[in-house]
C-alpha cells in the first residue's frame, strides 16, 4: 500500500474559478502561485474534485492520501477548507486522512479554537504552514501557540520549506533553514514534516534531521530535482527513516511528459531511486503513532 502524504484540494467554490475566487477572498499569494501557467500557456496545477484525486490514486496504486490544509492569509479561508476536509474524510475515511490548517498570525486565541475544532473533526495534523508566508514570521505568538498545542494534541506539523539554492519562480518565499532548525529544537514534542526535501535541509543542516522530531517529505520532487537524485535526497536524510512519499498533487509533476496531473510517474520514479516500503507508506504510520504518543491532553 502507498501513502502519499502531500496533497491539495480545495473546496468546490474554489476550484470552480479560482482566480476569481482568490481575487474575492483577498488570497494574493495563493492567486500568484495556484493559477500560474507555463510559458506554452499550461496551467502548473489542477483543481480537481475528490473523485478526481481517488481515480489518480487508483490509476498509481496509491492507497491512501493526506489531505494538507494551504497556508492562507485569512483565517476564515483557513476554516473553510478545514471543514471541507472533515467532509472529504468522513465520506472518503478508507482513502484519505487530512491536516487542518490555521492562519497563526490571527493570534494564540483564535489558533486554540480552531486547532481544537480541527481535533474534534478527526483531523490528523497541522499544515501545510508557511510562517514565512503567513505574516508573523516563526516568532510570532499564533505560531508558539499552534507548535505547542500540536505537540500537545499529536498532530503534526507539516511546513512549507524552500531550497536556498533553488531556482526562482513568482511567488518564492525565502525560508531560512535556521529557523527550522530552531522551532525543531524550540518545540521537542511536536513532530514537524520539512515539505520538499526540507529544502535539502538534510545535506546543508544535518543535524536537524538527526532529530527524532524532524520528518521530510518528497512534495514536488520532480520539479525541483532531477529523478536522479532520489538516492543522494534519500542518503542526505538518514537514508530516509523519517521521509515520507509525497507528491503535491494536483500539481503537474512532469509538465514534459504529463498534460494532466498524475501520481504514477513519480512512485515510479521514487521507486527507482530507492524509495521501499518505510518511505511509500511504513514512515506515514509511523509519524502519527508517533505524534500521538508524545499527545499530553486528547
Ligand atoms: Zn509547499
Amino acid at each position: 500500500m502507498i501513502v502519499d502524504a502531500h496533497v491539495h484540494l480545495y473546496p468546490p467554490e474554489v476550484a470552480a474559478d479560482p482566480a476569481a475566487w482568490g481575487a474575492r477572498a483577498g488570497e494574493r499569494h495563493w492567486s500568484e502561485l495556484c493559477t500560474r501557467r507555463r510559458r506554452d500557456g499550461r496551467p502548473v496545477q489542477e483543481f480537481p474534485s475528490v473523485e478526481g484525486l481517488l481515480r489518480a490514486m487508483d490509476a498509481a496504486g496509491v492507497g491512501r492520501a493526506w489531505l494538507l490544509g494551504w497556508y492562507w492569509e485569512h483565517a476564515a479561508n483557513a476554516e473553510r477548507q478545514n471543514r471541507f476536509y472533515a467532509d472529504c474524510v468522513r465520506a472518503h475515511g478508507d482513502r484519505l486522512a487530512a491536516f487542518g490548517t490555521v492562519q497563526p498570525a490571527a493570534g494564540p486565541e483564535a489558533v486554540r479554537d480552531e486547532i481544537a475544532r480541527i481535533r474534534d473533526a478527526g483531523l490528523v495534523g497541522l499544515g501545510e504552514l508557511s510562517p514565512h508566508t503567513q505574516l508573523g514570521g516563526i516568532a510570532g505568538a499564533g505560531l508558539a501557540a499552534t507548535l505547542e498545542l500540536a505537540g500537545a494534541f499529536g498532530l503534526p506539523v507539516n511546513l512549507h520549506v524552500t531550497d536556498p539554492a533553488g531556482k526562482a519562480y513568482p511567488g518564492r518565499v525565502e525560508t531560512p533553514p535556521e529557523d527550522f532548525a530552531r522551532l525543531a529544537e524550540q518545540y521537542p514534542k511536536t513532530q514537524f514534516v520539512l515539505a520538499h526535501w526540507g529544502g535539502r535541509i538534510g545535506a546543508i543542516r544535518p543535524e536537524v534531521v538527526a532529530r527524532p522530531n524532524v520528518w521530510v517529505d518528497t512534495a514536488a520532487s520532480p520539479l525541483l530535482y532531477p529523478d536522479a537524485a532520489w538516492p543522494d535526497l534519500l542518503r542526505a536524510c538518514g537514508g530516509g527513516e523519517r521521509v515520507l512519499f509525497g507528491s503535491d498533487y494536483p500539481l503537474v509533476l512532469y509538465p514534459r511528459q504529463e498534460s494532466s496531473a498524475e501520481l504514477g510517474r513519480l512512485v515510479a520514479a521514487a521507486r527507482a531511486g530507492g524509495a521501499g516500503d518505510a518511505v511509500l507508506h511504513g514512515n506515514a504510520a509511523r509519524l502519527l503513532a508517533t505524534a500521538r504518543a508524545g499527545a499530553t491532553s486528547r
